[in-house]
């Protein structure tokens, strides 16, 4: 019901706007005024000819001679031209009441905007997709020619260059069946909403050049048993259709949920025959077919293991929140096709918009866009940026991040810095080749590291060295900010490292105390009571443990501050960069 009075007002909108513009567009050229040069016009003041100038900020200035007779010529919109005007004796009117023709056109632009904004945020509200609903055969396969490349997804480099062998998969799939490479059918594009995950997926159908198809999971979960399963059948015969081809299904968790115990009643029996109906006619595919399917999840953990399976959805990509050189990149993606003033400096917009997702980017631009043809400006000026983002700001969902506090990325900057630096220290051989503050759908910031092929055994310094390294966030927070305002960002390394903890002592032996005793036999053998033996252990050690790091850092607390400072600037840091920081450092001393 909602769709269709929204319809309705839409198209009301878009009427109104076109009769008002073509009403005005017919007023203005009414009495035709003469087109004159602005040397002309300049040389007409001089000579006296002209009384009176109409002037406001489009790029024609309109006017009238001395006889009455109206004349119009380009607008140089100089500052000080009304005083050299009035100076000179003419008279000048601030046009802004009277309508000018571009100005309808930017209102009845940005009135139409409104409308398809608030059209496509209903239609979102309510999760379906239009044309839809209570129809049998599944209509929405449209398939689609993408023109969009992967240049066109900017950051993310690490996402694409997996999916480039995707791409060659589906132009060549032959070349892989000959040699019996078994390439994923289905991939999974997780990450933050907004962050462009259709996108990615439309740019490999563009790259590979074959059509795009695209569903939403929610289009199949209908209130008719059976409903879903056949739709899915029916997409995938289309789908077979049309050859090669990309197929992605969006908000792929509204069909693959885990399944949560046995209480829940017939919808989720609805929801199983769906989800096999997808599983099987994926398994179906041929080696060659050229038929990827890929979707969308903003989280990865809540699907049904049965999805991400082998043979099924088994390469997982995340696709993340941009960082500082991704957002600019994506400003400028985003402003090709806008006029900027020379006073928007795109790198300060990016350095601003900390956990911002591509699309609030985008977004956040083009409310720039509508508030500057709202003031009749013909350029995207610095102030229409800062009022637009206070109104991506306003208006986004508490869920996302963009609201992180200034506080809460000095946090996780330190904390990160200090995982990096402890695994420098310590542990050279683990390469850390990535370190961000840019949350991830994991947690808050992240460090990676490229440990060194298994070992068959584990040495205990390695061991303690893991859990150094995963002390080392808490540490750093401990150093920076005082033990009374540690977070507990540090859940997740506590955990590894009592993980590790326990296992050193109740399984390998390697602690004098506990002994060479594997204690889960001796508990099932009902000595209960050394279990208390072994937590007193843990504790003791894992505060030593703690200590040693904490002095390892204050020792080099130059090196943790210079990499938490330009974590803070750069957001991300990849290997080179820590290189270079460090030495640099070292070198001043
Ligand atoms: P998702 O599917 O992850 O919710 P979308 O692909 O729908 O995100 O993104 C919405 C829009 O945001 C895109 O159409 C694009 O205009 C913009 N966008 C998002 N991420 C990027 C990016 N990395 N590069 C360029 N534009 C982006
Ligand atoms: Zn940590």
């Amino acid at each position: 019901m909602k769709k269709i009075k929204t319809k309705y007002i839409i198209a009301g909108i878009l009427i109104l706007a076109v009769l008002s513009a073509a009403f005005f567009l017919y007023r203005g050229t009414h009495s035709e005024p003469e087109k004159i040069s602005y040397n002309k016009f300049l040389q007409l003041t001089k000579e006296g000819k002209i009384q009176k100038v109409y002037l406001d900020n489009t790029d024609k200035l309109q006017g009238e001679y001395t006889d009455g007779e109206a004349f119009i010529t380009d607008n140089p919109r100089m500052e000080g031209l009304k005083e050299s005007l009035l100076l000179q004796n003419i008279v000048v009117e601030e046009k802004d009441q009277s309508l000018q023709k571009e100005q309808i056109f930017t209102s009845a632009f940005a009135l139409a905007l409104i409308g398809v904004v608030v059209y496509f945020s209903q239609k979102n509200a309510s999760g379906q997709k239009m044309g839809v609903i209570g129809k049998s055969s599944f209509n929405a396969v449209i398939p689609e020619k993408t023109n969009i490349s992967f240049d066109d997804v900017a950051g993310n480099e690490e996402a694409k260059e997996s999916l480039q062998e995707l791409v060659d998969f589906i132009k060549n799939p032959e070349k892989y069946a000959r040699l019996g490479a078994r390439l994923p059918r289905g991939v999974i594009f997780y990450g933050s909403p907004g962050t462009g995950k259709t996108l990615m997926a439309k740019a490999v159908a563009g790259e590979s050049n074959v059509p795009f198809i695209s569903v939403s999971g929610s289009d199949f979960v209908q209130v008719y048993v059976g409903l879903g399963a056949s739709r899915i059948r029916d997409l995938f015969k289309k789908a077979r259709s049309f050859g090669k081809c990309v197929i992605f299904i969006d908000e792929i968790d509204a069909l693959g949920k885990k399944r949560s115990g046995s209480l829940d009643s017939g919808g989720n029996d609805e929801r199983d025959q769906t989800l096999n109906a997808l599983l099987s006619e994926m398994s179906g595919f041929e080696d060659n077919e050229g038929i990827v399917v890929i979707a969308a999840t903003n989280r990865l953990d809540v699907l049904d293991e049965a999805l991400l399976r082998p043979g099924r959805f088994d390469r997982h990509i995340e696709i993340q929140l941009p960082d500082i050189r991704s957002r600019l990149k994506i400003l400028k993606l985003h402003a090709k096709n806008k006029p900027l003033d020379n006073g928007v400096d795109l790198e300060e917009v990016a350095q601003n918009t900390v956990y911002f997702s591509g699309a609030k980017l985008e977004n956040l631009l083009n409310e720039a866009a509508i508030l500057a043809a709202r003031r009749c400006s013909d350029k995207i000026h610095a102030e229409d940026i800062v009022k637009a983002f206070y109104t991506v700001v306003a208006g986004s969902e508490k869920k996302d991040r963009s609201g992180i506090s200034q506080e809460d990325r000095r946090v996780t900057a330190f904390h990160e810095a200090g995982h990096a630096l402890v695994t420098r220290l310590i542990a050279p051989e683990n390469r850390v080749t990535r370190i961000t503050i840019i949350p991830s759908t994991k947690g808050a910031g992240g460090f990676s590291m490229n440990i060194p092929p298994d070992r068959m055994y584990h040495r205990k310094r390695d061991m303690e060295n893991s859990i150094k390294i995963a002390l080392a966030g808490r540490a750093a927070e401990e150093l920076a900010f005082g033990t009374e305002n540690i977070t507990t960002g540090a859940a997740n390394d506590l955990e590894k490292a009592t993980e590790t903890l326990l296992n050193m002592f109740r399984r390998f032996g390697m602690n004098k105390r506990s002994g060479l005793l594997n204690y889960d036999v001796l508990y099932n053998n009902g000595f209960q009571q050394v279990q208390d033996e072994i937590l007193e252990e843990c504790r003791k050690r894992m505060d030593e443990l703690l200590k040693e790091v904490k002095n390892l850092l204050k020792e080099n607390k130059k090196l943790l501050v210079a990499l938490a400072e330009s974590l803070l600037l750069k957001e991300t840091l990849d290997e080179k960069d820590l290189d270079f920081i460090l030495q640099a450092c070292e070198q001043a001393g």
